[in-house]
């Protein structure tokens, strides 16, 4: 787990680079109020304007339980809430938690008060989880303070073992080129953020890292980035996933006919590379085959 020492740690680095903002995401950082909390003080400290968290809203067991969870983290700063709630999410979560968790937000008057829904893309494609965030979608819209998105799953990790078969999968090129996930924002060569997982793996894309922030000076990490000299990303920021494609084709890596993707044709290549480069391609976590496989219901 990250703790409010380490971010504390990288915000002081980070200090010749002014933040907008802060999200703190997981897992579920409720499961630990007491560093949420914290992290929260701190970016506030920081002076950052924006400090978000993103939840599945499990805490909200009621109306009144929601206020009680969210009152002294707005107090302590925290002006920015993303729920998730979902075909996804519901198999774990109701969506009537993560409603109430929404309406404690909207009532305690949050700059930003978000419910993303994803969808199997295409959205159009029936399927018991689209289906479901239909549904979920249907109760949530027509409320003018709610930002309501709608949000592809990206089939990257987890994502790509148990999601893709859902999808009509396609005969696909490697692209050339492309975005970083919205989270992040910007281009590969102009990223707008970071993200950095629990064991200090820098990523602009999951999965795809700078490197380790326990290692070595977050800011140094990112004041190399696109100029480290390393093969792996010197490859990727010239000539995209395709790239990252010739570069396993040449170690023996046979292009599946079919992917559900782009990002699911550039997440099997990374896998296939994982070993090669282990310092670029973290966490291993990402690549790890997911031994529990989604129990496919037509
Ligand atoms: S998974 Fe690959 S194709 Fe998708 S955004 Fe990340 S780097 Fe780009």
């Amino acid at each position: 787990m990250m703790t409010a020492q380490d971010v504390k740690r990288y915000l002081a680095e980070l200090r010749g680079h002014p933040l907008e903002s802060v999200w703190i995401y997981g897992g579920e950082p409720f499961l630990y109020p007491g560093v949420l909390a914290e992290v929260i003080k701190i970016s506030k400290r920081k002076g950052i304007a924006q400090i978000g968290v993103l939840t599945n809203g499990y805490w909200a067991t009621s109306p009144s339980a929601g206020l009680r969870k969210l009152s002294p983290l707005k107090q302590a700063g925290l002006n920015a809430i993303i729920i998730s709630t979902d075909g996804l999410h519901a198999e774990a979560v109701s969506p009537d938690l993560a409603i109430n968790a929404i309406r404690a937000a909207l009532k305690m008057g949050f700059k930003k008060v978000i419910a993303s829904v994803a969808f199997i893309p295409p959205r159009k494609l029936s399927n018991p989880i689209n289906d479901r965030s239909e549904e979920i979608w249907a109760k949530l819209k027509g409320n003018p303070h709610l930002l309501l998105e709608e949000n592809p799953v990206v089939f990257i990790g987890r994502a790509a073992q148990e999601l893709s078969d859902y999808c009509q999968p396609k005969k696909l090129k490697a692209a050339q080129k492309c975005k970083p996930p919205s989270y992040i924002g910007g281009s590969f060569d102009e990223p707008q953020g970071l993200e950095i997982d629990p064991y200090g793996w820098v990523m602009i894309c999951p999965g795809f890292s700078l490197g380790n922030a326990q290692k070595q000076p977050l800011a140094k990490l990112v004041e190399q980035y696109g100029n480290s000299g390393n093969t792996l990303w010197s490859i990727f920021c010239s000539h995209g996933p395709a790239g990252l494609l010739n570069l396993a084709q040449e170690k023996g890596y046979h292009q599946r006919a079919l992917y559900a993707s782009d990002c699911h044709l550039c997440y099997e290549v990374r896998k296939f590379l994982q070993p090669y480069y282990p310092e670029y391609l973290a966490p291993a976590g990402c690549y790890n085959e997911i031994s529990r496989k989604r129990q496919r219901v037509r």
